[in-house]
């Protein structure tokens, strides 16, 4: 169980030097699967844009994934790598 430190605006001595935002970078995605129709967890790095290919652990089909956006509005799109629709 974390701790919830008391929220009191201002009056820190110093300021507020340690902000802390429940907001998560979204990092990760849930896929499903163009081939085997499972849902899948795809960790994309904060830094990574555009189109890269990587493997359906399941099935280890390969998946063609587009990220779109940047930061909190990223969004992701698998299709299948393999030349087929
Ligand atoms: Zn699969």
């Amino acid at each position: 169980m974390p701790s919830v430190e008391t929220m009191c605006g201002g009056g820190i001595g110093g300021g507020v030097s340690a902000r802390h935002n429940d907001r998560v970078t979204t990092d990760e995605f849930v896929v499903t699967c163009p081939y085997c129709g499972e849902d899948c967890e795809v960790y994309v790095e904060p830094d990574v844009a555009g189109t890269f290919v990587q493997d359906c652990e399941v099935c280890c089909n390969p998946w063609r994934l587009r990220v779109s956006g940047r930061g909190d509005d990223r969004s992701i799109d698998v299709a299948r790598a393999d030349g087929s629709e």
